[in-house]
């Protein structure tokens, strides 16, 4: 399409240049004045034609992007979506977990994992990674956005159960 409007604008210059030989030969007034209403008509149609050649390509460029945003999105549907499943990691605190499939023999080696909730909704898989503990549970961090999560379910090794020393019944200490 963009080809064949490039050889029109050719064709319309090429016709142009034509009428400015004529123009310089031509004694008789009349056919100097009318060559050069052809001239301006020309001009317009070259300017029509460069136009709609920008137009075209803005339309192929962004053809060429939404094919590319639904390649994206169908590859996301195939690929991510029915290996990973929302689950409440600690209360109030969700991430997408890899389902454990026997089948998918493509992915059978791939350790169990969460990725990030929030890059998951941009269609982003991002692994989140153990970055230690604080006091109220295992720091799980997205390296794509920098969001980190606590779990709650998993405490530090050194935090176990709480232990209350017995006093003697007898002494009263
Ligand atoms: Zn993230």
């Amino acid at each position: 399409m963009l080809a064949e409007i490039t050889a029109a604008i050719s064709g319309a210059r090429g016709a142009l240049d034509l009428t400015k030989g004529i123009a310089s030969l031509a004694a008789e007034y009349g056919i100097k004045e009318r060559t050069i209403d052809l001239q301006t008509q020309i001009l317009s149609l070259i300017s029509q034609l460069i136009e709609i050649q920008t137009r075209v390509a803005t339309l192929t460029q962004e053809n060429v992007d939404i094919r590319r945003e639904l390649e994206n999105m169908l590859q996301w549907e195939r690929d991510v979506v029915p290996r990973y499943e929302l689950i409440e990691l600690a209360k109030g605190v969700y991430a997408y977990k890899l389902r454990n499939i026997p089948v998918d023999l493509e992915h059978n080696g791939e350790p169990a994992h969460h990725v990030c909730y929030g890059c998951y909704q941009k269609r982003r898989k991002a692994v989140l990674q153990f970055s230690g503990y604080d006091c109220r549970g295992a720091k799980l961090t997205c390296n794509e956005c920098g969001e980190t999560i606590i779990n709650h379910a998993d405490k530090p090794p050194s935090v176990g159960p709480i232990s209350v020393p017995r006093r003697d019944p007898f002494s009263g200490y």
